[in-house]
């Protein structure tokens, strides 16, 4: 089949390499000059396979008031003359309840542990060159309370098949000295060897050339920026762009926060709002000054991942709009964190400052699989665990386009 898959970010490279793999003639198309230049950047570079909860749960709500009034929160509110805003936070306050958070993190983790799969399958079979590493993750909890919280959800983990153990502050140290300096601060941590990490840039980087340099080749179409979908009884007939019309037997729409304006004119509404977020990318100056193991500091979601000899810091979760604009004041809160957290880590002269737009869904749930028009296909909405679940998410659209059973259930994933 001609399969155009549109949106070079890491889900639309995803579901390229699985297309690919299946023998179809995949064409990809990109408004960029090269693949993942967007939110896949530089993004928290965790293949979290566990850490899976969706920030819609019961209890984020007693938090929402306090992270409202100050500006150094690590979520921020900035209300906009926007219904698609309000409707999604309606939508995510209706999700805050203990059945949906649930059902969504045992419907998450079984997908991500699908992706982690999938990625230990890739990693054994090709030389690919990501920074890549199976080091685990802790994540360190300040606070009494909400290290005893985590506890419990450890428990329920556990009986959905997540494997982890409860650390007091002299094991995490143990388990990794650049936490000393936080050491006094820390009330314990939840440790999870079996997560990895890496770098998602590099990784579409690495995919789309292995894609690009066998026998039938992907063709990629940088500089191409799609500006309608054409549709024609029920299916699509071609894609319209400044570029010309592209035609296809199916179409896969892989185009992050962007997908709700394309579908919108089909009657497809799409439930994804942009959550910005940042990061700095430090070079280590001091090896045992900074973590090996990924870190997530739980109260100031800032998260800490060792990709070959730089580190990695991202957070912060902006309701503000849509425009992918560095806010300085959110950089240099970032800075304080790492400085607070890993002082000797880096000379902090360069930073590189970073903002990307999560595609987040109310619930946390990428939308996956069929639309009303029968040979379009969303890879949508993967919002905080994009990295994570690319490979699960792109595989499974080329199993439904062959006509092969998911090995994930799609119920909570599909469009309604
Ligand atoms: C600060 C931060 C930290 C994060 N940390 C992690 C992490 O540690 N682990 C993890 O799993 N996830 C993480 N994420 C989430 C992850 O980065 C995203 O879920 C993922 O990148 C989304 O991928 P995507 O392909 O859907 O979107 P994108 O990467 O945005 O790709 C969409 C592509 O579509 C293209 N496009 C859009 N409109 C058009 C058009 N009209 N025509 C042509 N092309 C178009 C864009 O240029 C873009 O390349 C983080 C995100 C942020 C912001």
């Amino acid at each position: 089949m001609k399969i155009v898959i549109l949106g070079a970010g890491v889900a639309g490279v995803a579901s390229a390499w699985y297309f690919w793999r299946d023998g179809h003639d995949v064409t990809v198309l990109e408004r960029n000059a090269g693949v993942a230049l967007e939110t896949s950047f530089a993004n928290g570079g965790q293949l979290s396979y566990s850490y899976v909860a969706p920030l819609a749960s019961p209890s984020v709500i007693p938090k929402i008031p306090p992270w409202l009034l100050r500006r150094d929160s690590p979520l921020r509110f900035r209300p906009e003359l926007d219904p698609g805003q309000w409707r999604w936070i309606i939508e995510f306050l209706a999700a805050c309840n203990p059945r949906t958070a649930e059902d969504t993190t045992r419907k998450l983790l079984r997908l991500a542990f699908y992706s982690r799969d999938l990625m230990h399958d890739l990693v054994g079979t090709h030389e690919l060159d990501f920074d890549y590493v199976k080091n685990g993750k802790l994540v360190v909890h300040t606070d009494r309370d909400s290290f005893e919280s985590a506890k419990r959800l450890m428990d329920f983990m556990g009986t959905l098949g997540a494997e982890q153990r409860a650390l007091d502050p002299a094991q995490c140290v143990e388990i990794e000295p650049a936490l000393e300096m936080m050491a006094p601060r820390i009330a314990g941590a939840i440790y999870t060897p079996s997560e990895d990490a890496g770098d998602c840039y590099k990784f579409c980087n690495e995919l789309q050339r292995i894609m690009t340099s066998g026998a039938n080749p992907v063709t990629y179409r940088f500089g191409v920026e799609v500006e309608r979908l054409l549709p024609w009884r029920g299916r699509l007939m071609g894609v319209e762009t400044n570029r010309g019309v592209f035609e296809a037997d199916a179409y896969v729409l892989a185009l992050g926060t962007n997908a709700p304006y394309l579908t919108r004119p089909l009657g497809i509404r799409i439930p994804v709002y942009p959550l910005k977020g940042y990061s700095l990318t430090l070079p280590v100056v001091d090896d045992r000054g900074a973590p090996k193991i990924s870190i997530t500091d739980y109260k100031r979601k800032v998260v800490y991942a060792r990709l070959g000899d730089e580190l990695r810091v991202a957070g912060m979760a902006d309701l503000s709009g849509r425009r992918a604009v560095i806010d300085v004041e959110r950089v240099d809160q970032l800075v304080s964190e790492v400085k607070a957290a890993f002082p000797k880590a880096s000379d902090f002269t360069a930073l590189s400052p970073w903002c990307g737009m999560r595609p987040a869904t109310p619930k946390g749930t990428p939308v996956i699989g069929a639309t009303p028009h029968s040979n379009l296909w969303l890879n949508v909405g993967h919002g905080a665990l994009g990295f994570t679940l690319a490979l699960a998410t792109g595989r499974i659209l080329a199993d439904l386009a062959a006509g092969r059973a998911p090995a994930v259930p799609l119920e909570g994933f599909t469009l309604h």
